[in-house]
C-alpha cells in the first residue's frame, strides 16, 4: 500500500485546510511524487494475448516518481483527482503500439522535451487540483489557483498551430503521448492547458470531464466538427459511455433528437433518466453486422436502420461513430442522404469497412475528429461551470486501484466514467459553492453516480 511523502502530504493538508497561495508557494516541494506508471522493459510482457486477456493490473504501477524540472510554461499541480480514459487501457496493454516512442519523439524536439524520455510512463489525461508553483514565463495563474485540466499539449510557438491547435503538427495528448500525466499526486502541465475548475463540483466530479466532454463538443457542436443544429436527430454509439454521455447531454441541449444505443436494460434506465427516450439496447436486439471476420451482413444493416426509423420516424442526420470496425458499416449505411457520421476512435479495430455505394449515391460525409482545441475545450469547460452539462462521474477509485479501474473500463463494465483520488483524502470535497449546487440540482449533477452499479 503505497501513500502520499510526507513533502506530499503537508500539501494535501495544506489545500483540504484551505491555506493560501502564498502559503502553498511556501511549502517545499518533493524530490518524487506518487504516480501511476507503465515501464518500458514490460512491454512485451503480454504478448501473444488476446487483447481481452491483457490485464491493466499487471502492467500498471503505483510508486515513487523523480519530480522532473519546471519549463518557463509549465505549472507543478497537486493533483487531487483523475480519471481513466480509453487511453489509460491502451497504454497499459501497450495496443494498439506500446507508448515510449511518442516520448522518445518528443524527447528529440528541445532541452525541455528531453525530460519525457524516461523508462516509466506517467499516464493520465484528466486532472483537478490546486496550482503549486508557475514557471517564469507563466503570466495568467498562480500558486492556490483551483483549477482543471485539458489534455491538448501543443507548442504554441510553432506556426502550424496558431490556428486549429489541433492541427498542429506538434500536437499531443498529455498523459498519453507525453510523460508526466494526471494519474499521480503532482503533475506537470503547460499553463496554456489549465481551465477554472467548476466552483459547484467536487475534486472528482471536476476531475473526468475535460477529456471526453471536449472531444463530444468538438465532434458536434464546433465548427470543426458535425455542426449539429436545432431539431437535428443524432445516432450516438455507446450512449452511456465517456464520450457518448457527454453527447448525448450536447444534442439534447441543442434542441435535437439522441438515438442512444447501449447494451443493457440498465443503461437503457440510465439514458431514459438522462432525457434520451429513443434507445437502442443492441444486445437485446441482437444485432450482428459482421457474419465472419471478412463478410458485413446488409441485412442487419436495413433491420438496424428500420429500427431508427420505427423510434423517430426518419433517418439520423449524423452518426455519432466511434467503436470502430464493428459498427462503421452500419453508421454508414444509417445516416440519412446527405448526412454525417463524425468519428474519433475504433475501440472495436481501426480497419474499418464499409459500402461506397451507400455513401457516394447518397453523398454521405464522414468527418474525422480528435479531441479539442484551446477555444473548444474552454467553451466545453464552460458549460460544465455554468451547470448546463453534468460531469458523468460514476465510480470513484483511489490512486492505488489505477489498474482495477482501467481492467473495469476496458471490461465495458463502467458507465460514465471512472474518477480516481489522488490527493483528495476523500470523495465528496472541493465544493467551493453549495448554493450553485443546489441551484442546478444534486439530483442532476449527480445522475450516473445514482445509477452506479
Ligand atoms: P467507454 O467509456 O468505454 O465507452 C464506450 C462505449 O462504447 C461503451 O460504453 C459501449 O457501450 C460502446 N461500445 C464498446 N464496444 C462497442 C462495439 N463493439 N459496438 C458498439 N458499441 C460498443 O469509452 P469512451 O471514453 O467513450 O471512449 C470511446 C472510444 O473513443 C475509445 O476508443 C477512446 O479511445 C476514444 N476516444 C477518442 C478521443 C479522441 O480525442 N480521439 C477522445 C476520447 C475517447 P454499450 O456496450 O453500452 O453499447
Amino acid at each position: 500500500m503505497s501513500s502520499p511523502n510526507s513533502e506530499t502530504l503537508a500539501i494535501q493538508q495544506a489545500i483540504v485546510q484551505g491555506a493560501s497561495g502564498d502559503e502553498l508557494a511556501a511549502l517545499p516541494l518533493p524530490e518524487s511524487y506518487r504516480a501511476a506508471f507503465v515501464k518500458r522493459d514490460e512491454v512485451a510482457m503480454f504478448e501473444g494475448l488476446e487483447s481481452n486477456d491483457k490485464d491493466p493490473r499487471k502492467s500498471l504501477h503505483i510508486g515513487e516518481v523523480a519530480l522532473p524540472d519546471l519549463a518557463p510554461d509549465e505549472v507543478y499541480l497537486a493533483v487531487m483527482a483523475s480519471s481513466i480514459n480509453f487511453n489509460t487501457v491502451w497504454t497499459s496493454i501497450f495496443e494498439p503500439l506500446p507508448t515510449f516512442g511518442f516520448l522518445d519523439r518528443l524527447a528529440r524536439e528541445s532541452e525541455w522535451a528531453a525530460r519525457h524520455k524516461r523508462d516509466e510512463h506517467i499516464i493520465g489525461s484528466d486532472a483537478s487540483g490546486v496550482v503549486l508553483r508557475v514557471g517564469s514565463a507563466v503570466r495568467n495563474w498562480k500558486p492556490g489557483d483551483r483549477v482543471t485540466v485539458h489534455c491538448n499539449h501543443v507548442d504554441d510557438q510553432d506556426p502550424s498551430a496558431h490556428d486549429d491547435s489541433m492541427l498542429a503538427t506538434n500536437q499531443r495528448i498529455w498523459g498519453f503521448e507525453t510523460n508526466f500525466g494526471g494519474l499521480a499526486d503532482i503533475s506537470v502541465v503547460k499553463a496554456n492547458q489549465l481551465m477554472p475548475k467548476p466552483s459547484h463540483l467536487t475534486w472528482e466530479e471536476s476531475s473526468v470531464n475535460a477529456l471526453c466532454n471536449s472531444t463530444s463538443y468538438r465532434m458536434l457542436v464546433s465548427d470543426n466538427g458535425a455542426r449539429m443544429k436545432q431539431g437535428d436527430s443524432v445516432l450516438i454509439w455507446g450512449a452511456t459511455g465517456g464520450i457518448g454521455g457527454y453527447g448525448v447531454q450536447y444534442v439534447l441541449n441543442g434542441g435535437g433528437t439522441p438515438i442512444g444505443v447501449v447494451s443493457s436494460p440498465e443503461r437503457a434506465a440510465l439514458l431514459n433518466d438522462l432525457g434520451c427516450e429513443a434507445v437502442i439496447d443492441r444486445s437485446a436486439e441482437g444485432y450482428s453486422f459482421w457474419k465472419d471476420e471478412h463478410t458485413q451482413d446488409e441485412s442487419e444493416w436495413r433491420r438496424f436502420g428500420g429500427r431508427i426509423r420505427e423510434l423517430i420516424g426518419e433517418d439520423p442526420d449524423i452518426v455519432f461513430e466511434h467503436p470502430g470496425r464493428s459498427t462503421m458499416g452500419a453508421s454508414i449505411f444509417a445516416v440519412r442522404r446527405g448526412g454525417t457520421v463524425v468519428t474519433c476512435a475504433a475501440t472495436s479495430g481501426y480497419m474499418v469497412e464499409f459500402d461506397n455505394r451507400h455513401f457516394w449515391m447518397k453523398l454521405k460525409r464522414l468527418l474525422s475528429s480528435h479531441f479539442a482545441n484551446y477555444a473548444e475545450s474552454w467553451a466545453a469547460n464552460r458549460l460544465i461551470d455554468q451547470g448546463r452539462i453534468q460531469p458523468l462521474l460514476s465510480k470513484v477509485y483511489t490512486l492505488e486501484e489505477t489498474g482495477e479501474a482501467a481492467r473495469a473500463v476496458h471490461r465495458n463494465e463502467i458507465e460514465g466514467k471512472a474518477g480516481v483520488l489522488c490527493l483528495s483524502p476523500s470523495e465528496g470535497l472541493g465544493i467551493d459553492d453549495p448554493e450553485k449546487r443546489e441551484r442546478i440540482g444534486e439530483h442532476k449533477i449527480t445522475t450516473f453516480q445514482r445509477h452506479a452499479r
